[in-house]
């Protein structure tokens, strides 16, 4: 039964209250000043903040207020996607611990991949314990020329009597070093079309022949990897999907990804206004003009955010919108960058030890980041020229 929507946010406002302080509480000037797009963690400090964020998720997913779009025998309650977006909005209030792209990308990218692809065995193996994080996953899909182009991957699957040996080599895997089990696309038939030959596996990190190599990156930190998979064994169990259908099942990941870019950057851009407003010094009309800018497009972002949204509820296939949420996300990123460099001049290059100055850097240097991840602006630009616009198809 439907739950009544005012009492439904209420509890769910309670709930968080008894978790976490407000959001808003906390004056200008207190706390951490972190606008980190990237985190800057060591292998420790990733592996305890990966606790600490999974330490909130089982709460709620123990409380009931986890995957609730999902069923019953999944932890969830069957609810209507609206109640998802309503909790999400009222989340946002409170200062719940900051996900890394790790809790995303399980809970909303591979759990769901496995509810469709997986065996009985695999969904009761993974699914729930993917959505209460108990199992965290990453994507082993991009490799250094298969990127854009993700059917190119050479990484090779042989069977080997009842199961598999896996050679390649993966690359700008997030948090692999935290990961428990990688989902990995093969080429399973060199001689089939491209598209034609793969297969999807479910590879423990820890079996034997993995090894992962962190990526020194610009903001400093490693929050991906290169990944080695050699002479990696596996039991035909590990196969998630059909022998050489894997093309279907990496894209149901993909039709995933782009659509949690609704509030991408938006937290950071609220941070900037707020920055403009303390910064003690007063503003001339550009860079005025340029704070009410980003105010503007932080709204027609959420407008698109909520479009998406609206797809997933009426059930249509929100491809088109969510590539315009991904470009307005990346651009208020971008927009965010350079209000705080207007801002900041020099406090952004050389550290005056002044709260929410020099921390900026990592925003500046992170967002670029996410023209790349998950599918780069040029390729969504090439979803709208052919959904949208309706222009031939990229040869691609
Ligand atoms: C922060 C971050 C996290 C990531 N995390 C993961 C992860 O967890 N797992 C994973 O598997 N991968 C991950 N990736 C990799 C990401 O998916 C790829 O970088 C991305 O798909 C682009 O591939 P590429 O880097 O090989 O660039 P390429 O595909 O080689 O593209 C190079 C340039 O050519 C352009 N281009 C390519 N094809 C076309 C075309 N048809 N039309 C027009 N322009 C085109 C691109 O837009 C780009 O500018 C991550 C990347 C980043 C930056």
């Amino acid at each position: 039964m439907l739950p009544d929507f005012d009492a439904f946010v209420a509890d769910a406002r309670a709930w968080l209250a008894s978790v976490a302080a407000p959001r808003g509480a906390r004056p200008w000037g207190e706390g951490s000043d972190s606008v980190a797009v990237f985190e800057n963690w060591t292998d420790e400090q990733e592996r305890a903040q990966t606790d600490r964020i999974r330490a909130y998720e089982q709460a709620r997913f123990d409380a009931g207020w986890g995957p609730l779009t999902w069923p019953e025998e999944y932890g969830g309650r069957a609810l209507p996607v609206s109640c998802a977006l309503a909790f999400r909005r009222v989340e946002e209030e409170f200062d719940v611990p900051r996900r890394t792209e790790m809790f995303p990308v399980t809970q909303q990218l591979i759990a769901p991949t496995v509810a469709q692809w997986g065996t009985a065995e695999q969904k009761k193996r993974y699914v729930r314990a993917m959505l209460r994080t108990d199992v965290i996953a990453c994507q082993l899909f991009s490799e250094t020329e298969a990127g854009s182009d993700l059917a190119a991957v050479r990484t090779k699957a042989v069977r080997t009597g009842d199961g598999w040996r896996l050679d390649g080599h993966k690359v700008w895997t997030s948090g692999a070093r935290v990961a428990d089990v990688g989902v990995a696309v093969c080429r399973t038939d060199p001689d089939a079309p491209k598209h034609a030959g793969l297969t999807v596996f479910l590879v423990p990190m820890d079996a034997p022949g993995v090894t992962v190599r962190p990526i020194r990156q610009m903001t400093g930190g490693s929050s991906f990897n290169e990944v080695y998979l050699d002479d990696v064994r596996l039991g035909d169990d590990a196969r998630l999907g059909p022998e050489n259908e894997g093309w279907r099942v990496a894209l149901t990941v993909l039709a995933s990804e782009r659509l949690d870019s609704g509030i991408l950057g938006l937290q950071n851009a609220d941070r900037a206004v707020e920055l403009a407003r303390h910064r003690g010094t007063p503003l001339d009309s550009y860079v005025r003009d340029r704070v009410a800018d980003l105010v503007t497009r932080g709204y027609v972002q959420r407008l698109a955010g909520m479009r998406v949204a609206a797809a997933v509820v009426a059930g249509r296939d929100p491809g088109a919108e969510a590539s315009v949420g991904k470009l307005l996300a990346t651009d208020t990123m971008a927009r965010t960058s350079e209000v705080v460099r207007l801002l900041l001049g020099p406090d952004l290059t050389a550290d005056p030890g002044q709260w929410g100055t020099y921390a900026w850097g990592e925003h500046v240097l992170g967002a670029p980041g996410y023209r790349i991840a998950g599918g780069t602006d040029e390729i969504q630009h090439n979803i709208l020229a052919e959904r949208v616009l309706g222009l031939p198809r990229d040869r691609a």
